[in-house]
């Protein structure tokens, strides 16, 4: 008997890969996923879905539960400027509930998720095989460290130009009331650290940094929300990741195509790392649905520059210490400049 050949499988069962598996199947296609790990997932993560994101996810169908965010709070000591979303409600959304919300929905339109870790990939005139499986398209959503984007050529290693000061993640939750329903941003001198309404009674605190350290070490350098946390439970373990920034040549190598954090990831300053992923799935899905997928490193270059280039251009700022303490002063003093930045990362 002839080996299956799918229309497409993809590598990653993470936000991006389950929003292009709905595609696909939603399109008509024979669509698997892979996924190494089992059951409902969990992530390093801010958790804060911006508005476009919010907005991606209702026009899916998909309404994970969480707690609404109105905008975001920058604050260094006593300073504190805030931006009201003007697109809309963002939302606080714990990984869990989203992967939930997300492979619920996948599972109900037929699509099989495979516990499968791929960790092979060879391309053939007609088709892809990886993990066992063969398929007309692969689609690589396996995330900030993808070894699928290693296997099809696509990483670009650190230059001395592109390296800049490699960036970590961490994060916690903690039994407590939200204290506002806004994402507070707090920089301190090396690291910032976000705080996420998740629900009625948690929040979550993720810390970036430019210095590797535990949770409790890094949390240290936030004096106030020390305070504000202490004799709160943590509600959750731990989780790190990075180093964040992740470099691609391209997003497509013949039948490859890659999305989510595995197609290139800048740093999670500006919290739109799902806003992009489902943007970008989706522009995937339309040049899959159109049998041009050479079409689609163009689309995702378009779909997440403006993204990119805000993010960049913060995390340029962040790295001049002279620049970074005036960061939260000028959005103090420019209002209206501060709300038209959060406007576009909000879009
Ligand atoms: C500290 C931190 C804070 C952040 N805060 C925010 C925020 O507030 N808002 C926001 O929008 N974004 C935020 N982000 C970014 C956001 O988390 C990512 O952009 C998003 O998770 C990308 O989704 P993904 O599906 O591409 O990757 P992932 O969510 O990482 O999913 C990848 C999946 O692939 C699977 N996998 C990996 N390798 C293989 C393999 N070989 N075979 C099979 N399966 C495999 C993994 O198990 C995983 O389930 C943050 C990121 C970090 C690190």
């Amino acid at each position: 008997m002839p080996e299956h050949l799918h229309d497409v499988v993809v590598v990653g069962g993470g936000p991006a890969g389950l929003v292009v598996a709905l595609g696909c199947a939603r399109a008509g296609m024979d669509v698997v996923v892979c996924e190494k790990r089992t059951g409902v997932i969990d992530k390093a993560c801010g958790e804060g879905l911006m508005p476009g994101a919010v907005r991606a996810l209702t026009a899916l169908g998909i309404d994970p539960p969480g707690y609404p965010i109105e905008g975001i709070t920058y604050r260094q000591g006593a300073m504190a400027a805030h931006a009201a979303f003007r697109a809309g409600p963002g939302r606080g959304v714990r990984r869990t509930a989203l992967h939930d919300a997300l492979r619920a929905e996948v599972l109900r339109h037929g699509v099989t998720v495979l516990p499968i870790a791929v960790t092979d990939l060879s391309q053939h005139g007609d088709h892809v095989r990886a993990g066992g499986l063969r398929a007309r398209y692969l689609v690589a959503a396996d995330g900030l460290h993808s070894a699928v984007r290693g296997l099809a050529g696509l990483s670009e290693g650190r230059t001395s130009r592109s390296a800049g000061t490699p960036r970590w993640g961490l994060r916690r939750h903690y039994a407590l009331a939200p204290f506002t329903n806004a994402v507070e941003v707090t920089w301190a001198a090396r690291s910032e650290a976000y705080v996420t309404p998740v629900g009625p009674d948690t929040i979550g605190v993720a810390i970036l940094s430019s210095v590797r350290g535990g949770f409790t070490e890094q949390l240290a350098a936030f004096p106030d929300l020390v305070t504000r946390l202490s004799g709160a439970e943590p509600v959750s373990s731990v989780r790190g990741a990075g180093p964040l920034r992740q470099r691609t040549s391209n997003r497509v190598a013949g039948r490859v195509l890659l999305v989510g954090d595995a197609a290139g990831y800048v740093d999670a300053l500006t919290g739109e790392g799902l806003a992009v992923s489902l943007a970008t799935a989706a522009e995937l899905v339309r040049c899959l649905r159109a049998g041009r997928p050479s079409d689609y490193d163009r689309a995702w270059k378009r779909t997440s520059r403006r993204s990119r280039w805000l993010t960049e251009g913060l995390l340029w700022a962040r790295g001049h210490p002279v620049l970074a303490r005036r960061i939260v002063p000028a959005a103090v003093r420019a209002p209206r400049l501060f709300a038209a930045v959060v406007d576009q990362l909000a879009r």
